[in-house]
């Protein structure tokens, strides 16, 4: 399908990873084998998301004018997503190639700075970092959102988590998970095991209650359906052991859920635990997705 006539287009390059269309899906769709813009940006509003998605783009696919171009802002990412009473969770942009562009996030909290996943090196992307506090620790939820976790930890000194399952994918990792045993880290932090997509798989679960759970590809939103998705097209290790791992967080308070692929997604009270519920028969009576 064409991209809608004006600045901006999407091209060959795309390898429909979908970062584009879940940042900013008022101009940017996907067409089933690649994105396309559907809806030119309109004001300096509008214009500054559909910029911002070319910025995250991690392909270099999104294309427009030079003049335009000249006014994408630096200060972009990361950008704020929520304020919770744990910390304040930003989407940090930047995606990289080598995650198939998953997205990675920035909690800024009191005892000490966690990225969940590693975006693409950004060197305005360290600054903004630096300037919100830097970074202490970085969680890898899986082998597949790796990226460039050497460059930053190098940068900012920050030491790394990883299960030991999938710790092959980050050799340097200065910490390991092991078995299904949660791990508390300092403040209301928890790395929860969860196999299923990989062996090593990992969920971040922010704060005690109406908390914020950062599910690597474990588990994501489908908003055509309007369900959490665990998907057995894209599990890599172990389909029925991704469901025990779906049945274990079904007692969580979440308010959040915010995926390495696929949308995120804000629950009401109460919501989380029948979502869960109807992921897990949707997927015992006929997985296909
Ligand atoms: S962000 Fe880039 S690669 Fe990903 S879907 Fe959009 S245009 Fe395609």
């Amino acid at each position: 399908m064409a991209n809608a006539p004006g600045p901006f287009t999407v091209n060959h390059r795309c390898i429909d990873c979908g970062t584009c269309w879940q940042f900013d899906p008022q101009h940017f769709a996907p067409t089933g084998s690649r994105s396309q813009v559907i809806r030119q940006p309109e004001g300096a509003v509008e214009s500054r998301q559909a910029l911002l998605a070319l910025q995250a783009c991690p392909v270099a696919a999104i294309g427009t004018t030079a003049e335009l171009r000249q006014q994408t802002p630096i200060d972009g990412f990361p950008a704020l997503v929520t304020r919770h009473a744990a910390g304040d969770v930003y989407y940090c942009g930047w995606a990289s190639r080598r995650s198939f562009g998953a997205s990675s996030w920035l909690v800024v909290r009191p005892e000490g700075n966690v990225l969940i996943d590693s975006p693409r090196w950004s060197a305005p992307l360290a600054r903004r970092i630096s300037a919100l506090g830097g970074l202490q620790t970085m969680v890898l939820t899986h082998r597949d959102d790796v990226a460039d976790h050497q460059r930053w930890a190098k940068a900012f000194g920050c030491s790394r988590w990883i299960h030991q399952a999938d710790a092959d994918a980050a050799p340097g990792a200065e910490h390991q998970v092991s078995g299904l045993t949660a791990v508390a880290l300092d403040g209301p932090m928890q790395l929860i095991p969860c196999p299923g997509h990989t062996a090593g798989s990992m969920a971040v679960l922010l704060g005690e209650s109406r908390q914020v759970l950062f599910s690597g590809d474990h588990l994501w939103w489908r908003p055509a359906q309007a369900v959490v998705v665990a998907s057995e097209r894209y599990c890599w290790w172990d389909f029925q052991e991704q469901l025990r791992s779906v049945e274990r967080l079904q007692e969580l308070d979440v308010a959040w859920l915010l995926p390495g692929h696929g949308h995120a997604h804000s629950f009401a009270p109460g919501e989380w635990r029948s979502a869960l519920g109807q992921t897990l028969v949707f997927n015992r009576r006929s997985p296909c997705c």
